[in-house]
């Protein structure tokens, strides 16, 4: 009823749901590191409840063609840590 018409949705790509853009946590790969969106280039999105899914370390590891999914979950951590 109240729901803005213009506001984005985007899939989080660990559980695929639409949620708006604003509550979701955009990401990207930079020369195999997993970065917070900077603004150009290829980026991702992954919704709040999947930070601990179990799903999440192998989407990470595609988005970013990296096998060290230990490595790419702690930055995750750290990257929603420095966000809020
Ligand atoms: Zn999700």
């Amino acid at each position: 009823m109240a729901q803005k018409l213009h506001q984005p949705i985007r899939m989080c790509v660990v559980c695929r749901e639409r949620f708006a853009q604003s509550t979701l946590i955009r990401l990207q790969c930079r020369e195999g590191s997993l970065e917070p969106y900077g603004g150009d280039g290829r980026s991702f999105y992954l919704c709040l409840a999947c930070v601990e899914h179990k799903k999440t370390s192998g989407q990470l590891a595609r988005q970013c063609k990296s096998g060290a999914t230990v490595v790419l979950m702690n930055r995750l951590k750290e990257i929603i840590v420095n966000d809020g």
